[in-house]
Parts: structure tokens; C-alpha cells; sequence
């Protein structure tokens, strides 16, 4: 019999299921706050249950999709990537960042990505299959759960214990509006105000700009913030860049997000993944400060990009970096540099899962 990852259901699933059981529906309610809030892993733990229902549970389901693989924290003790196996033997990243004085889940939606982005590590192994929403929570609960332990050691990372997650950025391996229902799923339940509870203002969605999934996105209550994967001013290098650029061009997209502000009222950041020689001349910054003029309100980060192994794509220089920023701000576009932390660590997405497909990278890793 396959067990079911209770993570996947609602609360009105559980509620559901328990009542298929015989129980009473408000059991099911007991279970998900046993679940999202106080994060157990075991049904022993649900001391509030009648035994003959939690061993019932731990019979035909289960509650952590994850068993770690590795994990490796920069030298600066500011970031810790772990790399996990799921039950079918695929694997994904979850990344933590500590600074700015946020706590931050960088979290993965699929198995892979099928956008292709030739910079990108992820990209170049083709999508597997799409998370499902519980596969995706989990790896929220897991850094929380290591965050709530009282403990004074850190294990040489910048944080103190116990505290909380702050801020989730659905920026990891995978496109998370080509997966969008169980991406919303995910973070409706993170968001849940009588759980989880992180404020969805916190959460930040980013896309390479799905035009209908934006639409959609935007009629949605939850609150979340977007980021658009953008690395390009002109179609012509965009459809290079983000190949998905030939189905959704330029105009089409920015159409999208002026709709969107329209609709939520909110900002949209713009991701731009700084690439020497490639988009990095101030003549595309001035290309980028006109493209966005038809939106009220646009912040552009400028990430110079994090290499990956084997690939021709490499990072801007500091001056060409802070040039394009520079004419950017001229523009009247405001803009942060974010700096690349956690490169020793394969922090750019898919990058530690690629390497340790290498058997005698693993081994490295583990020392
Ligand atoms: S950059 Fe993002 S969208 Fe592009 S291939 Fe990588 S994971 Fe997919």
C-alpha cells in the first residue's frame, strides 16, 4: 500500500480523511495543527489523539518526505544548503540564508526545471516531475525546525537558537507558476494565520513570467510579493536567456505585470542575473530603465551570477556591475547589487545537487 505524505492535504482533506475512518471530522483539525504548528514528525507525538488513530496513521501515512543527503554551510556561517532525497529517489535544495537580519528559506517547487535557462544548472537537467505541496512545505519545516531547537550551538552558523523562519523566497530549483496549484497550496498552509503563520508579505514568489499564471496569481488573496526573473532588455537576448521569452516576449509579459499592479497594488522586483559581456553594458540598462517606465512601481536586483561548472556564462566584474547600476539609478529605477554568498557552497540553484552527481564530489562534500 503507498502511504500518504499528510502534508499534502488540506485541512478540510484531513478532516475528510479521518471522517472515512470513523472519527470525528474535528480530529482532522487536531491533526493539521499537530502538524503545522507544533511540527512533529511522528503520530506518537499527537498526544491529543486516541492511540488506535495514531497508530492508524503511522500505519497508512507519513510526514517528512525528506531525508538529508548533505548539507554545507558557507565559511562565513551565513548560509547552510541541503540537498535531500525524496521517496521516489529524485532530488532537490533548500537553502537557508541568515543575513540581513532575516532568517530566509530559499525553497524548491519541482524536480528539475523545464525553462531551460543555459546559465543554470538546474536548467540543464531537464524537469523530472513537479513537487507536491506537502514536498514543498517540508522544506520550510525542516530549517524551522532546527531554528526552534533551544540550543546554544549553531553549529558555526550566524544565528541564534531558538527562532523562527522570517521570510521564504520560492526561488530554488524548478519554474513555481508552471507547478502553481501546489505551489499555492504550499504557501496558503506557511501562510495560514492560525498555524504556520509567517506573514504572507514575507513570502516572495519568483517567475520567469508565465503570462496567464501571472494573471491568475493576481487575483488570488494571499499577498505574497513577485519577482520576475527577467536578465534581459530585448527579446532577441532574452529568448537566448529564458527560452520560455519566445512563447511570452517582452511585451506580452510587462503587459502582464502592469495588470497585476493594477489588480494587487504591489511592487514587482525584477531578478537580473549579471552576466559578463552577455547583458551587462550600460546601453542595456538604459534598454531595462525603458522597459520598465510602464510600471508604477519596479526594483531591479542586480545579482551578478553565481558560475556554474562547464559553463561560458560568468559573472559581470564589480565596475561593469556598478556602472549598469549606476544608469540605472540615473533612470530613476531603484536597484540593490546582491552579492554572491554562498559561491564555495554551489549556492546558485541546482548547482550542489549537479555536483554531487559526481560521486567523487559527494565524498569531498562529507569530509
Ligand atoms: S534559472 Fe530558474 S527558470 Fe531558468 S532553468 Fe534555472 S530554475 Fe528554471
Amino acid at each position: 500500500m503507498t502511504k500518504t505524505l499528510l502534508l499534502d492535504l488540506t485541512r478540510d482533506q484531513l478532516r475528510e480523511l479521518v471522517q472515512s475512518w470513523g472519527e470525528p471530522a474535528y480530529r482532522g483539525n487536531q491533526i493539521y495543527d499537530w502538524l503545522h504548528k507544533n511540527l512533529v514528525t511522528d503520530p506518537a507525538q499527537m498526544t491529543n489523539l486516541p492511540k488506535k488513530l495514531r497508530e492508524r496513521l503511522a500505519a497508512e501515512t507519513f510526514i517528512n518526505p525528506l531525508e538529508l543527503i548533505v548539507q554545507v554551510d558557507d565559511a562565513r556561517g551565513e548560509t547552510r544548503k541541503a540537498l535531500f532525497r525524496l521517496p521516489d529517489g529524485s532530488t532537490i535544495e533548500v537553502v537557508l540564508m541568515l543575513y540581513d537580519k532575516r532568517r530566509t528559506v530559499c525553497i524548491s517547487t519541482q524536480v528539475g526545471c523545464g525553462i531551460g535557462c543555459p546559465f543554470c544548472a538546474t536548467g540543464m537537467g531537464g524537469l523530472t516531475r513537479n513537487l507536491s505541496p506537502g514536498e514543498i512545505i517540508a522544506q520550510v519545516h525542516w530549517f524551522e525546525r532546527w531554528l526552534r531547537q533551544d540550543s546554544p550551538d549553531s553549529e558555526g552558523l550566524v544565528v541564534q537558537r531558538p527562532s523562527r523562519v522570517t521570510n521564504i523566497v520560492v526561488m530554488g530549483m524548478g519554474e513555481p507558476l508552471a507547478n502553481y496549484d501546489a505551489a499555492m497550496q504550499a504557501l496558503r498552509a506557511i501562510a495560514d494565520p492560525k498555524t504556520f503563520a509567517l506573514s504572507a508579505r514575507n513570502i516572495t514568489l519568483s517567475t520567469v513570467g508565465l503570462v496567464p499564471r501571472i494573471d491568475q496569481l493576481a487575483e488570488e488573496s494571499l499577498p505574497i510579493r513577485l519577482a520576475v526573473s527577467l536578465h534581459a532588455p530585448t527579446d532577441r537576448l532574452r529568448n537566448k536567456l529564458v527560452p520560455i521569452n519566445k512563447r511570452y516576449n517582452l511585451s506580452k509579459l510587462m503587459d502582464a505585470l502592469v495588470r497585476y499592479q493594477e489588480k494587487t497594488r504591489r511592487r514587482v522586483t525584477f531578478e537580473y542575473a549579471m552576466m559578463r559581456g552577455i547583458n551587462d553594458a550600460v546601453e542595456q540598462a538604459h534598454l531595462l530603465a525603458d522597459l520598465l517606465t510602464p510600471l508604477r512601481k519596479a526594483h531591479v536586483n542586480l545579482i551578478p551570477l553565481n558560475p556554474t561548472p562547464g559553463s561560458p556564462y560568468q559573472p559581470s566584474s564589480t565596475e561593469a556591475v556598478r556602472r549598469f547600476q549606476q544608469a540605472l539609478e540615473d533612470a530613476g529605477v531603484t536597484t540593490t547589487v546582491r552579492l554572491r554568498r554562498g559561491v564555495e557552497i554551489s549556492a546558485g540553484c541546482g548547482q550542489l545537487r549537479q555536483a554531487t552527481q559526481q560521486p567523487e564530489v559527494l565524498k569531498f562534500i562529507r569530509q
